[in-house]
């Protein structure tokens, strides 16, 4: 490992590191360990632009073989529920090399995944695998197309390695961003170890870096309950509405700044089906589609459990602030989740009926396995509507009713349900395809090309292309995998 400004000219790296200002507690230095033959295998221009970092890409910094100017490697340290058993964990494979203040003065983690081992690697070598990283590059940045909070992806790097999983697979590192890797395994952590000015220092660190209005609050720490509280409930309602399931929903991987993180086994779903799990260890459904809203109550509640010592200092009244924070969860996600459900149908204000209607759709799509990105999508053109609502003449009838009683035109209801029902998933079959002609063939344009795509989801262009099709009838059942 070599510092060199060499590999950063004309890039702006501003990196400052503020969470190695928490107690030792929290982080561990760790250094990249370098790999053999670095290939810059995709780079996010856009991105790196809103990050300051427009540049020819530094791919040695990209593979661990160089820092970038400032940069101060560190492994994080936090626990976790996995499966809903407490362990602890840390980084095992990943390095956080500083925060990055971009030109607009937001602050950005910007991480190496797979950049060898760390402190907390116990018997894993510290490294990715290829494909998976660049799964992980096309969905997270789908998210984002698709208006969904999220980590981001900024490079792919395949490394000239082995790695040894079920099979020899060529290595990668994944530089992954996102607005702070703070979970709540973090708070977990700094509770299992029952250090209460640690826990303090972390929660005064978290609401200053992402609920600063909280910091001048008399006890600002129910407050922070509730606002990532409210952020996953906004969060896992725009799951659901787009068919997204995390498959690894355990609470290291929720991030308290309400991104989505971790794309180990999450897979959008096809035909509507609220048990859907494609994740090969969720035996039990514990992260089934329709589960996710009762998973993340259930994880933070276990985040209340670690602030229990700020609510309150007698524990009673703690638990008691506490719960009432978790029990919010419900009412938040309901009215985020109807709010987007309706956005979907074309409704602009409430009506006491909606939900009713809601429910009877899915329903029918249920029943029919009907593909759920495919049917919203239907509804959205009153032209393909009218045909998809053929054996459904009730249910219709009940809809336009609801259409006509709001002051809105059927245009207008249309031009919400365009920008409310993406055209365009990553679509599992469609990811697959991207990836082989990737790894086995080295060829990158089926990935760019759905890239592309998948960046403006919502967009008309695609409504007549084979992008919005749903896999063939009878294709197999799509499963993911973990130990990526
Ligand atoms: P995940 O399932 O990706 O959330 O990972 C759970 C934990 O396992 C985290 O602490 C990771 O850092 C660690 N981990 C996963 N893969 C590896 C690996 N190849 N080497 C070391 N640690 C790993
Ligand atoms: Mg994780």
């Amino acid at each position: 490992m070599s510092n060199s400004q060499e590999s950063s000219v004309g890039a702006e790296w501003c990196l400052e590191h503020s969470y190695s200002e928490l107690p030792t507690l929290f982080h561990q230095k760790a250094m990249p360990v370098a790999v053999k033959d670095p290939r810059l295998v995709v780079f996010n221009h856009r991105f790196a632009e809103r990050l300051g970092l427009a540049m020819d890409p530094p791919v040695k910094v990209f593979a661990g073989n160089e820092l970038p100017a400032g940069a101060r490697p560190i492994a994080q340290a936090y626990a976790g529920h996995q499966f809903g058993h407490f362990t602890t964990l840390g980084d095992g494979r990943a390095i956080l090399l500083g925060e990055q203040l971009a030109p607009d003065g937001r602050r950005w983690d910007i991480q190496l995944k797979g950049a060898g081992r760390t402190a907390f690697s116990r018997g894993g070598d510290g490294r990715a695998a290829l494909g998976p990283m660049l799964r992980e590059y096309i969905i997270s940045e789908a998210m984002h197309g698709l208006g969904i909070p999220t980590t981001r992806s900024l490079a792919v790097v395949a490394t000239g390695e082995d790695v040894r999983r079920q099979d020899i697979l060529p290595g990668a590192v994944l530089t992954r961003v996102a607005s702070s890797h703070i979970r709540v395994g973090t708070f977990e952590w700094a509770a299992a170890n029952r250090d209460q000015s640690a826990l303090r220092a972390l929660a005064d660190y978290t609401i200053r870096r992402h609920f600063p209005a909280l910091a001048t609050l008399e006890n600002p720490y129910q407050f922070l309950l509730g606002a990532v509280v409210g952020r996953q409930a906004a969060l896992v309602a725009q799951w659901q509405c787009v068919g997204f399931i995390h498959g690894v929903m355990n609470t290291d991987n929720m991030a308290i700044s309400g991104e989505t993180i971790d794309y180990g086994p999450c897979a959008f779903m096809d035909g509507y089906d609220p048990a859907t799990v494609f994740s090969s260890i969720d035996h039990r459904g514990r992260y089934a589609y329709g589960n996710q809203p009762r998973i993340a109550q259930w994880n933070l509640a276990r985040l209340a459990e670690a602030l229990l010592p700020l609510l309150h200092e007698d524990e009673e009244k703690a638990i008691e602030v506490g719960t009432l924070q978790i029990e919010s969860f419900g009412d938040l996600f309901e009215r985020e989740w109807l709010g987007r459900m309706r956005a979907k149908l074309g409704l602009f204000a409430e009506e006491a009926g909606d939900r009713a209607l809601i429910e009877a759709l899915l329903e029918w799509m249920r029943e029919s396995r009907a593909d759920f990105t495919h049917t919203f999508r239907e509804l959205s053109r009153s032209e393909t509507a009218r045909i998809l609502l053929e054996s459904q003449q009730d249910w219709q009838q009940q809809w336009h009713a609801r259409l006509g009683r709001q002051e809105q035109s059927l245009a207008e209801a249309e031009a919400l349900m365009l920008a409310s029902n993406p055209a365009c998933i990553p679509r599992n079959y469609r990811v697959e395809e991207a990836l082989a002609a990737a790894s086995d063939m080295g060829d990158l344009s089926v990935m760019e090309e759905l890239l592309e795509v998948l960046g403006n989801p919502y967009d008309v262009r695609w409504d007549d292309s084979e992008y919005r099709l749903p896999p063939a009838p009878g294709a197999g059942v799509y499963q993911t995998f973990c130990g990526t």
